[in-house]
């Protein structure tokens, strides 16, 4: 069994993966930009109002101002605008040549042809050429694409962005319990659970994923379908069969078809049996069958490993609160990762019997790490939680 900081570390030294695609710019929220991209312009591309009202001269303290056109967003103005003359002009305008400032509408009382300014104008009220972002400064560097990101490229005019190719997973779910969701159950038989929030878990990172549920386990129909998963996929994503347990096949088989493995026990809580292998250029987790683990080590090797062959150093942003009640256990040989929910800043542990405890998870936002050593955090601890 190795340390949880020496096993993120193994995680963290996988070669990223090199294979980049350009895609229309609308298909990219939650795909992994591969290179930085820069501006092609300022941004915004001229001086422009930021509200309705008049644009008139940078020294020019009248109050009384000849209205000399109106220029609407979208609208070229179509003269220099002199000393004593304002512009009508509208939000999202281009200032016209010879103003510098704009005096709200609401500041001033219109006449026919004139305005007369009533409550003196202190901003200027003009978003200024470049003042977002300036033609060859950076828009945006590689990471996971938000909304908000795509919406800053956007403002710089790009349509297609080149992005890291999502690597291709395959789960095999194994033991004979497991039956997929809609067959009837079989006494003795559970549902699988992994299988389809492990999609879920990865289809939230676009990679795409197939699904084996029920592989027996004996050795020959699980070394036919680790075969036939390799075949046809760069990450290989076991369930159940990998710890200690008479029928637990997994790791063994691995090795016997040549896999390295490059950790097998990790001292974390819940998904100690964890196992990460590699075979001639694909990867092989290998994680333990009850949910919970299956969920927590997903998040926390399979996820920074896929961002990781993706281009990416990724890692959560976490949050602060405090515990609203202390959290005793008894072990304290692993680093723990405990369901949490969080109400008005208060970090409370949701009622959680273990890692089968699926449901709980249901009822979490996140989950806070509870240290190897530590027996108890007082009520009233600042804790990170991690969210779900
Ligand atoms: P194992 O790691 O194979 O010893 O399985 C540990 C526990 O997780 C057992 O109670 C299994 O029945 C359960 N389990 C294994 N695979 C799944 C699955 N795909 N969905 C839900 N529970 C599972
Ligand atoms: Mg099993």
């Amino acid at each position: 069994m190795i340390e949880l900081e020496r096993a993120l570390d193994i995680i963290r030294n996988v070669p990223a993966g090199a294979q980049v695609e350009t895609i229309p710019l609308g298909d990219t929220r939650g795909r992994v930009l591969a290179r930085g991209v820069l501006s092609p312009i300022d941004s915004p591309p001229f001086d422009k109002s930021a509200m309705d009202g008049f644009a008139v001269g940078d020294g020019d303290a009248m109050r009384e101002f000849t209205i000399v056109e109106t220029v609407a967003a979208g609208g070229v103005p179509g003269r220099t605008v002199g000393r004593g003359e304002c512009a009508r002009i509208m939000t999202g305008a281009m200032l016209p040549a010879g103003t510098s400032r704009v005096i709200r509408r609401e500041y001033v009382r219109e006449e026919p042809g004139s305005i007369r300014v009533h409550t003196p104008e202190t901003g200027d009220n003009v978003i200024r050429k470049g003042s977002s972002i300036r033609a060859g400064q950076v828009v945006l560097r590689p990471g996971v694409i938000g909304p908000q990101d795509i919406g800053a490229l956007a403002g710089s005019g790009i349509d297609r962005v080149a992005v890291a190719v999502p690597p291709r997973a395959a789960i095999l779910c194994t033991g004979p319990e497991i039956v997929p969701a809609g067959a009837s159950l079989g006494t003795g038989q559970i549902y699988d659970s992994n299988g389809p929030q492990l999609c879920a878990q990865l289809a939230a990172m676009h990679c795409p994923a197939s699904v084996r549920t029920g592989i027996e386990d004996e050795r020959a129909p699980l070394a036919e379908a680790i075969e036939e998963a390799l075949s046809r996929c760069d990450v290989l994503i076991l369930t159940g069969g990998v710890s200690a347990g008479n029928f637990d096949y997994v790791p063994g088989c691995l090795e016997e078809r040549g896999a390295e493995i490059l950790f097998h026990g990790v001292a974390v809580k819940p998904g100690k049996p964890v196992l990460f292998a590699r075979r001639a250029g694909k990867y092989i987790f290998g994680l333990p069958g009850n949910p919970v683990s299956t969920f927590v080590i997903f998040e926390l090797f399979v996820k920074p490993f896929l961002y990781r062959r993706m281009g990416i150093d990724w890692a959560p942003v976490v949050f602060p609160g405090r515990l609203a009640r202390a959290v005793n256990r008894a072990a304290a040989d692993r680093t723990e990762f405990l369901p949490v929910c969080v109400r008005r800043g208060l970090v409370e542990a949701v009622p959680y019997h273990g890692s089968a405890h699926l449901n709980a998870l249901a009822e979490a936002d996140g989950f806070i790490r509870i240290e190897a050593g530590v027996h108890q955090l007082a009520e009233g601890t600042q804790v990170d939680v991690r969210p779900l």
